[in-house]
């Protein structure tokens, strides 16, 4: 039976990617070699590497005073490394704390200097996405969640703010157009939207690099991997080359416009039968906090829950059980998520 692939990462992919990249293990392009056996410095790969880069450049409209790394390490290695990067001691940077990972890349960004919270959603399970707080001015930057993977919301809008933002943007890069310029860094580990687990990219601006006084071990050094054009160590080739393909594949649906468009149609299709439907209920209370990657939304009666979970199953729907912090359901609908896969999970719905 087909499978319809709801997990929030590692998570779909485009199945014409899946079958590239296939044919990428057992012979790459007709070089009499697979890719996974070739080296880094090779030609072969050194294209692939550039084409990567200059694939998340004309997506995202990346200007040349931006670098663009491809790392190890996860979001998770981003938290430390970029506050480490940019943050001296006795400074000061300022965190949204909506949801779990927000939480996590504040508690990483003390080790390295004064962290303000400046608003928090916590009081309410972090069903919500703070407004109405205020920016100190002064700070170093602005660091926000851009997508709250966990939670179910997203940012429709950006803080306005002097200082740069920097954003763990892992479970929607690549989802919708966004204001570049107002970014300092931004960071996204590739198992949501772009790619399979192994790779994280970087988008930095150069002049921001270079200002603290602490000692950086090379390899968490923004510096040293952009003068090796990320391969100060050999990058993780293959998570790189699949993040390629699916850029690609991004391009050729039309780009972030286009994402932008299916992903808001595939949200509204799910959100508008949540709606409707008595026996489920939305976690995330305000429509314009609701994030188009992940829906999260539980049984009215708790003791549908079960039987709920089982009849998705039945009819393919995998890797919709919400996470434990927030039970009930999760859909994840990213970018490769076709109208019909979440058309296949409205249905169970309607015939519940
Ligand atoms: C999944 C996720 C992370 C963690 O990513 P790793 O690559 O496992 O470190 C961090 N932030 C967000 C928003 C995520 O969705």
């Amino acid at each position: 039976m087909k499978k319809h692939n709801f997990s929030a990462g590692p998570a779909i992919l485009p199945a014409s990617v899946i079958k590239e990249a296939a044919a990428g293990v057992l012979e790459l392009d007709g070089i009499g070699m697979s890719i996974l056996e070739i080296s880094h410095r090779s030609a072969e790969f050194i294209a692939i590497a550039a084409e990567a880069e200059s694939l998340a450049r004309e997506l995202l409209q990346i200007p040349a005073d931006y670098a663009v790394l491809f790392l190890s390490g996860g979001a998770s290695g981003q938290f430390s490394m970029s506050a480490m990067n940019l943050l001296n001691e006795n400074q000061s940077a300022g965190y949204l704390d909506t949801g779990t990972w927000s939480s996590k890349a504040i508690k990483e960004a003390k080790a390295f200097g004064k962290v303000q919270v400046l608003a928090s959603s916590k009081d309410q399970n972090y069903n919500y996405i703070p407004t109405g707080y205020d920016i100190p001015a002064g700070l170093r930057y602005v660091h926000v969640t851009s997508n709250n993977t966990i939670f179910g919301t997203q940012l429709r809008e950006f803080p306005t703010t002097d200082a740069p933002l920097v954003a763990d943007m892992s479970s929607d890069i690549f989802s919708r157009r966004i204001p570049l310029e107002k970014f300092g860094l931004i960071y996204a580990g590739a198992q949501k939207n772009m790619g399979p687990a192994g790779v994280t990219l970087v988008i930095v601006r150069k002049d921001l690099l270079g200002q603290v006084d602490r000692h950086l071990p090379s390899m968490l050094d923004y510096r040293i991997h952009i003068e090796n054009e990320s391969m100060f160590n050999t990058p993780p080739v293959y998570p790189i080359y699949v993040s390629m393909l699916t850029m690609r594949w991004v391009k050729a649906q039309g780009g972030l416009e286009a994402m932008e468009r299916h992903n808001e149609a595939k949200a509204k299709l799910l959100y508008d039968e949540i709606e409707r439907n008595p026996r489920f209920q939305c976690t995330v209370p305000n429509p314009q906090d609701r994030s188009l990657m992940n829906v999260t939304f539980v049984c009215t009666d708790d003791a549908d829950t079960k039987p709920f979970l089982a009849a998705a199953e039945a009819a393919g729907c995998d890797g919709i059980k919400g996470h434990r912090s927030v039970g009930g359901f999760r859909a994840s609908i990213y970018n490769s998520m076709p109208l019909e896969s979440v058309q296949v999970l409205v249905d169970v719905m309607k015939n519940f």
